[in-house]
């Protein structure tokens, strides 16, 4: 399945407590960093020995670029903010904001390259 991922830590390190990443198999993804492999900063936490949970995930539709997703909810710059975990009593709000802009239209057409 192809889509955006955003795992939540259970504690931080340094600044960061969230990582956004975007895959044509996210499951395969997810599974690489559990095993401490991919991306620096999943691995970074692994070696720390901080869990995480998988807080939200977006599946891109038929045609649509899982990685011009992932930019369109990057541009937001906060991950934290599409984190249920951290706004569990706004996720609902979070959640149709979402749902709007993207409605509303990513400038940008996402289409498989
Ligand atoms: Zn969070």
């Amino acid at each position: 399945m192809q889509g955006v991922y955003l795992l939540h830590y259970e504690r931080s390190l340094g600044k960061a407590q969230h990582y956004l990443g975007a895959s044509r198999d996210v499951f395969e993804r997810i599974h690489h960093h559990e095993t401490g492999n991919g991306a620096r900063m999943p691995a970074a936490f692994k070696r720390a020995g901080i869990r995480f949970k998988i807080a939200r995930m977006w599946i891109a539709m038929p045609g649509e670029n899982p990685f011009h997703l992932e930019r369109f909810i990057k541009r937001r710059h906060n991950s934290r903010q599409w984190c249920p975990d951290c706004k569990e009593d706004q996720g609902l709000q979070v959640l149709m904001a979402d749902l709007v802009d993207r409605v509303k239209g990513d400038e940008e057409p996402c289409s498989l390259t």
